[in-house]
């Protein structure tokens, strides 16, 4: 039990009344889905991901304020929620957060809620069992290349590549579901990396998920090439291209309605690739994601302009109700979708890492 006055002052998730309506966008979009950043800092500096600036940027929250969030989400009714980072695996305590939210069923629906984290996977292979005897159901590693040397030149972390494969291989023996691995494809840096790849998913057993490079930083002074720019984007018609001369590919029928993935597994059934081309093909029609950043300002979209302040509300004293109603408000005004390619774009007001990816 994490146990500050913040935990001891909680209400119960309030029973739930007849025709009470679950939270929803001005769209019509079911929010179910909460992405909380539980640290700024990230162990790894990836270069298209952290500019040369080293260290979190924001402040971290008592895990009671997260709960206390946690809770209030839940019963508005998110149903998923993914712990991220930063570095989510640096924030001590983690493990008892997860158990304090394991222990919340949804409002909505019967059942569990879904716990999921995302990970560079670099202290994983001590932390999946305690993680999994948390309460985590499932695991997405970031993981962009499977060779030292090229990781090694992404992470700017010598020996990233074993840790991170070892992480993997821990998370899969501690039962934390079939192992996702995201892999962000940056041409002229990892885009020799797609048919390695695929022959991993096949060995490993795990789901290797192909990711268009997001405009999310700034362009920095000392740039080598790693700042976004449609060029360096390595799109979905160009991943399929390659994956079809190492075997041919047949597509699997999408998990959930809101699934961001476009997925194929091989002739033979071995092996599984997940396409996410926010670029090249959006998905924002059947979004249903919020954000809250390791300094608890609410994010309603990736790209968003500004963000919503409410750990600042939580210490001014705002009751639960009054909480309620405010995300009701800002959730209201949620993005109908992302502008990436269009006239006048503007990069979101923090980049991945400091929103939580
Ligand atoms: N440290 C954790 C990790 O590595 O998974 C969580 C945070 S990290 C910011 C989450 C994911 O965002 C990583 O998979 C990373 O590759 C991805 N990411 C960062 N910048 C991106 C960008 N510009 N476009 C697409 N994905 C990006």
């Amino acid at each position: 039990m994490i146990s500050t006055q913040a935990t001891l002052d909680e209400q119960p998730i309030p029973i739930r009344e007849a025709g009470e309506e679950r939270l929803r966008d001005g769209h019509g979009r079911a929010i179910t889905d909460l992405r909380l950043s539980v640290t700024d800092r990230c162990n790894y500096r990836c270069v298209y991901c952290r500019t040369g600036t080293d260290g979190a940027q924001y402040e971290d929250l008592p895990l009671a304020e997260y709960v206390r969030m946690v809770r209030l989400f839940v019963s508005l009714g998110i149903e998923k929620i993914r712990f991220t980072g930063g570095e989510p695996l640096l924030r001590q305590g983690l493990a008892e957060l997860i158990r304090e939210v394991a222990g919340m069923r949804p409002r909505f629906s019967d059942g569990e809620l879904d716990l999921a984290l995302t990970t560079n996977g670099h202290l994983l292979e001590q932390m999946a069992g305690p993680l999994k005897a948390a309460g985590l159901q499932r695991i997405t590693v970031s993981m962009d290349a499977v060779d030292d040397a090229t990781m090694t030149r992404i992470t700017r972390v010598p020996g990233s590549f074993e840790r991170v494969l070892a992480g993997i291989r821990a998370a899969q023996a501690a039962g934390l579901g079939v192992v996702k691995v995201n892999c962000v494809l940056l041409r002229g840096f990892n885009d020799s990396q797609i048919e390695a790849f695929a022959e991993f998913s096949r060995a490993e057993g795990v789901i290797v998920r192909f990711i268009e490079f997001m405009p999310l930083e700034e362009p920095s002074a000392e740039d080598n090439g790693r700042s976004w720019s449609p060029e360096r984007v390595v799109g979905m018609d160009e991943i399929i291209a390659r994956l079809e001369r190492v075997r041919p590919l047949r597509a699997l029928p999408a998990n959930h309605a809101s699934e961001t993935a476009r997925r194929f597994t091989f002739d033979d059934g071995r092996g599984e690739i997940g396409i996410i081309a926010p670029v090249t093909h959006p998905f924002c029609g059947h979004c249903s994601r919020i954000r809250v950043t390791s300094d608890g300002k609410l994010r309603t979209c990736l790209f968003s302009q500004s963000d919503h302040d409410l750990a600042g509300r939580m210490a001014r004293g705002a009751s639960d109700d009054e909480l309620r109603q405010w995300i009701r408000g800002v959730v209201q005004h949620k993005e109908a979708r992302h502008h990436i390619g269009e006239p006048g774009f503007l990069k979101p007001s923090r980049s991945m890492v400091h929103i939580g990816g």
